[in-house]
């Protein structure tokens, strides 16, 4: 791994951070994963605060319904990476997601240009929030990525389950169907491509490269089935 390790975080008072892509990975925390859990950056006089991100170690009680014994990878080589991404509200705030220790770097990359260009998310927390329920995390349109699961209509693991995959604006940006459906009322509307809207994702958007560069690639290449929502390293 590549961490820039930083004595201390620039945070609220004084001068703007100065590499806004600073990454320090810090021991694990005991904070517990809840439902209500995001908070926003403070504002500063001259506009909305730079990137941040920070990597973590995660604790097992942080992980307590996405990861089990059994799973794949073990909960020591994951991450929790809390970071700014800029919301539907116009406004930036603070999310976290949990990947694998190996892609810390391609996440807080993607999600850095991602803030740059104000590019929206609804929302971002822990599946955890959810009970580690996929389908609730999709209708609440959170934006997640590990998650210890089969892949969808599958017995085997889901790239999720590696912590290599994330699904972003899940509601926007809904998993379909050859024959054209999605599981989510919610999400009807944004069953076809190209479609306009908030947090959008269309066939070659800048978002699609932004991952493409990192080595990910997008689910709404599939051929029959669509993930529009899915991105994932090496694809799959
Ligand atoms: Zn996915």
């Amino acid at each position: 791994m590549a961490f820039v390790v930083l004595a201390s975080v620039s945070c609220g008072a004084g001068e703007p951070v100065a590499s806004p892509a600073s990454v320090h990975e810090t021991p694990g925390s005991t904070t517990p994963v809840s439902a209500s859990d995001s908070t926003s950056p403070s504002p500063s006089p001259t506009g909305p605060p730079p990137f941040s991100a920070k990597v973590s170690r995660v604790a097992r009680d942080q992980l307590p319904y996405s990861w089990r014994p059994g799973c794949p990878v073990h909960y020591r080589d994951l991450r929790l990476v809390t970071l700014t991404y800029w919301g539907f509200d116009d406004k930036p705030h603070t999310g976290r997601l949990v990947v694998r220790k190996t892609v810390t770097d391609d996440i807080v990359t993607v999600f850095k240009r991602l803030y740059g260009w104000r590019w929206p998310i609804k929302q971002m927390k822990l599946v955890d929030a959810y009970k580690g329920d996929d389908y609730d995390s999709i209708d609440a349109d959170n934006t997640s990525a590990f998650n210890c699961r089969p892949a969808t209509g599958s017995s085997n693991w889901s790239n999720h389950a590696y912590g290599e995959a994330i699904d972003i604006n899940p509601r926007e940006n809904p998993y379909v169907t050859a024959s054209g459906s999605t599981a989510h009322q919610n999400a009807k509307k944004f069953a076809k491509r190209p479609v306009s809207g908030k947090g959008v994702v269309n066939p070659g958007d800048k978002v699609v490269k932004a991952f493409s560069r990192v080595g990910w690639e997008w689910g709404g290449y599939w051929s029959g089935t669509k993930d529009y929502q899915h991105f994932s390293k090496g694809g799959g």
